[in-house]
Parts: C-alpha cells; structure tokens; sequence
C-alpha cells in the first residue's frame, strides 16, 4: 500500500503496461458502461438530466455551508454515542487511529473498502504497528493477496481476469479453484467469515455523511461493510469532510445517482445506516465508534471557484469507464490511490503539481467525462485549470509564454496579410531549417520551439503554399485556362449533337 507517493511520471509509466491491461480493463468497463446505459434509460434520459443537475447543485450547496454542515454533523454523531475526530492531513489522521487501537490493545483488523484510508496510507501504518490489516471487500482482498494496489475505483481488481485470481488463490490460499467468479467469490468468503468474528477492529470509510442525524452511510454490494461496523467492539470510519450531504432527502438524490451510475444497479445489495453505538451492549454493533473526519488539502481546494468541483465528487468511477485514455493505459499507471479523469484532477490537488503535474496532461480533453459524470462535476474546465498552473509551476514562465505567444501571432499576421512578405517567410523557413531536418522530419529544434518537439517532431517547411497548390493541381493556372477552355469546347460539341439529332427525329 502506498503512503504519499514520490514524482508521478506518467507518461514514463505508460511505457511499461503490460500487454494483457488495455482488453482487461475494457472488458470490464464495457460491461460497466452497458449496464449504466441501460439503468439510466429505464429512468428517463431526460429525468436523468434534472437529477443530475439537482445532485449538482445539492452537493455545491452543502460544499458552500460546509462549515455549518460539520458542526451540525459533529453534534449529532456525538449525541448518539460516537466520537468525532479531526484530521488535518494524512498524518494526523493515521495518528488517531493507531493511538484508539493501540489503546484497545487490538492486533487484528478487518477493513472495508476506503479511498480515504488508502489516502492516508493507514493499513501500512499499522502493520509497522504490529497491527495485522485484512482488507473484506472481495476485490480489495484479491489486491491485497496479491501485493498489488488498486486499479478503479469501484472495482480495484478490475486490471486482473478470471485466471489471473484462480493462479492467485492457488498460490496463495493453497486452493484449486476453477476461474470461475462465482467459485472464487465463495472461496474467498470463507476466509474472511471467520476473521470478522476475531477482529478486534473494524475500518471503513463512508459514502455519505448525513448531517441532519449523524447517519454514516455505506453502499456495498458484498455486506462486508456493514460487518466490520458491527461485528468487532470497536469501529472507525475515516470519511473525507466533503461527503457531507444536508438531510434524508439529499440522501435519497445521491442513492438514485449513485448505484445506476456507477454498476448500473437501482440500487446496491447493501446500504447501511450507522447511526451511533451499540449503547445497550447487544449483541450486534459495536461499543465503540469514532468517525475521523479528514480534510487533507480538501479546505485548500474548495478556496477555488472552479478546483472546488472537484469534491463534489461521489466516487462512481463512472468517468474511468468512459475515459480513452483510462481505457488503454489503465489505473496504475496515474501513480497513486485514484486513477482515471477523477485522478488526473484530484490526485495534483492534493498531492501537489510538482509531484501530479503531469496528471492533467493525461486526458484527450474529449469531454465524455464532464458527460457522465452524475454531478456534473466540469471535469475538462478543471483539468485546463491545472494544466495552466502545472506550466506555471513547472517553468514559472507563463507570462514571457504569452509574451512569444503574442509576438509569434503577431508575426504571421503581418506575413499572411502581405503575399510578398509570405513568400519571402516559407523560403526562409526552409532554409533556416535544414541543419535540423532529419528524413522530412524536424525532431529537435533549439528553444522555445523545443517544447514542442520534445513529445513530438515537426513535419518539415517543404515549399509554400502556392507552389504547393500549383502542383497539387498538376501545373500552372495557364493550364488551369485551357482545361477550362477544352471543357466548355467539349460541352458545345455535345450540345451541337444533341441538336443535330433532335433535328432528325423531327
Ligand atoms: S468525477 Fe464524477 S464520474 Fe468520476 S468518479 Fe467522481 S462522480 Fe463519478
């Protein structure tokens, strides 16, 4: 699992995809995109747009109060027996949870599936702490005995097939399974029943955060969530600030989006409402229950009228399904816990541009993100957005950009304005140009024109557009005249017979 990472080299890591990635990871989308198409026609297309736009809108609102909202929060989850605590980056937040660990003397730990605790880098954390960590969502327990790391969002072993898993359990588990999901999904099971029943933990993150009750909400397919809530005496949920949502209603707009957007299902096998502790010490829930509230760079990010967006963001993964790129080059290779369009916004934002700045970059700017996405969060604004600020920082030089941005225009405008000057200008270029021309190509030019030959070559100045032109239309506009003139010859030739025989006939 990985803390904070170093530099993402993007384009560095996606020249070493293996070969089976592109059809794994579009196999799986395909089928996400196929079911999401088909839910959302059985709503009503148009329906679908209204209830985007309110999700939109309802999550800017609460993002704009956010401060209210919290404290609201914070009050009710503390008067039904839970205890907030406040994380400001991934450190502290890793803190808490070791110290209420280490506090409860636990050595065992049964974990949902979380982004916010992937995040904050926790399962490492407490396994330097002798803390032993089982992650319970099916795919998340393949990545995890594989020593990988997630690849998608909604599905993190989506990167591997059928076959990949069957070898990995019989490596692993020492079992001899078919590959055959359903199968594998039973083997796997049975590991992990008997591990809720002896942990001492349990760790989730959330999907939503209900501020009019102090309702943690999960959305689960496998029920894994809802038992590491309340199976171990003493649970934790570690929920970025900004899955707050104002109230029930609010809650049953995020429910129709959500599930229909991200699998294409009404709604999940599972959607569980924690509501505070298990104050009669029943059987069932725990005794104990602490909700971290994380903010990691999220305060930072929502001081910008545009970048703040970005939270409004429910972790469908939905924008990964539909994104080129994505789709080729798959998750691992944007470096950290969230990959896909998602990961190239939100990744540079809290890690920083001179660690991400090559994320914004990763993206065809086709749109189809901004499209699908069930909160209209305007993915490809953002990612312009930092694409400026990742040159800025990278050269601090944007201003003198613009100034040669500037000059260049001003220089072609004055040499298309005058043919005289125009030709005088393509010969030159071709000219100046040949101690660096290489096969009809110009691969490396000196700078500021560097930056556009260092991703790729320029195609050389070969002859102006005139001559071009002339040629193209196999000689000279003296020519031209008499293919003109042998047509209309011809067309009178034509007419003359049309005449001759008209007149016979009659
Ligand atoms: S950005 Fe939109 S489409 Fe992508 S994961 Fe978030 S909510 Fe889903």
């Amino acid at each position: 699992m990985k803390t904070s990472p170093g530099k993402i080299h993007f384009r560095r890591n996606t020249q070493n995809i293996p070969a089976r990635i592109p059809g794994a990871v579009q196999s799986a989308t395909k089928r996400f995109l196929a079911l999401r198409d088909a839910a959302v026609n059985e709503y009503g297309a148009e329906h679908w747009q209204e209830l985007r736009q309110i999700g939109h809108d309802l999550r800017l609102h609460t993002l704009e109060h956010l401060d209210t909202y919290l404290e609201v929060l914070e009050k009710n989850v503390e008067s039904a027996g839970g205890q907030v605590q406040w994380a400001r980056t991934a450190e502290e937040a890793r803190n808490i949870v070791r110290e209420i660990a280490q506090r409860r003397n636990v050595r065992r730990v049964v974990k949902a599936k979380s982004m916010a605790t992937e995040e904050i880098g926790l399962n490492k954390d407490l396994q330097s702490a002798g803390i032993s960590v089982l992650e319970t969502d099916l795919g998340e327990f393949i990545v995890q005995l594989a020593g990988d790391s997630p690849s998608h969002i909604t599905g993190p072993a989506l990167h591997l097939r059928k076959e990949d898993i069957a070898e990995l359990f019989h490596a692993r588990l020492g079992v001899v399974a078919p590959p055959d999901a359903e199968q594998l999904s039973r083997i796997a099971a049975a590991r992990l029943r008997h591990e809720f029943l002896v942990a001492d933990m349990g760790i989730s993150g959330g999907n939503f955060l209900v501020a009019d009750t102090g309702t943690l909400v999960l959305v689960t397919n496998e029920g894994n969530g809802r038992m590491c809530a309340t199976l171990p005496p003493v649970y934790v949920a570690v929920v970025g600030i900004e899955k707050i949502i104002p109230d029930w209603q609010s809650l049953a707009v995020m429910l129709t989006l959500l599930p229909r957007n991200a699998t294409g299902q009404k709604m999940t096998a599972y959607i569980s409402l924690i509501g505070g502790v298990n104050a009669a010490s029943t059987e069932d829930g725990a005794t104990e229950f602490h909700l971290v509230l994380l903010d990691n760079g999220r305060s930072e990010i929502l001081r910008h009228r545009i970048l703040r967006e970005t939270l409004l963001c429910i972790r469908c993964g939905a924008c990964l399904n539909i994104c080129p790129v994505y789709n080729n080059v798959g998750g691992h290779v944007y470096g950290w816990v969230y990959s896909g369009p998602i990961g190239a916004i939100l990744t540079p934002q809290l890690l920083g541009l001179r660690k991400a700045g090559e994320l914004p970059f990763a993206s065809t700017l086709c749109g189809a993100c901004n499209d699908i996405c069930p909160v209209k969060i305007p993915i490809t604004e953002i990612l312009l957005c930092l694409r400026q600020r990742a040159l800025e920082s990278a050269t601090g030089a944007i201003g003198s950009q613009q100034t040669m941005l500037r000059l260049g225009a001003q220089a072609t405008a004055l040499a298309l304005a005058s043919s005289r000057l125009y030709g005088w200008g393509a010969q030159a270029l071709r000219v100046i140009q040949l101690p660096f021309l290489r096969n009809g190509w110009l691969p490396r030019l000196p700078p500021p024109l560097n930056r556009w030959t260092n991703s790729r070559p320029l195609p050389a100045f070969r002859t102006d557009f005139r001559k071009w032109w002339r040629h193209r239309n196999h000689g000279s506009s003296k020519t031209w005249r008499t293919r003109a003139r042998s047509i209309v010859n011809k067309a009178d030739q034509a007419a003359s017979a049309l005449r001759a025989w008209y007149r016979r006939r009659t």
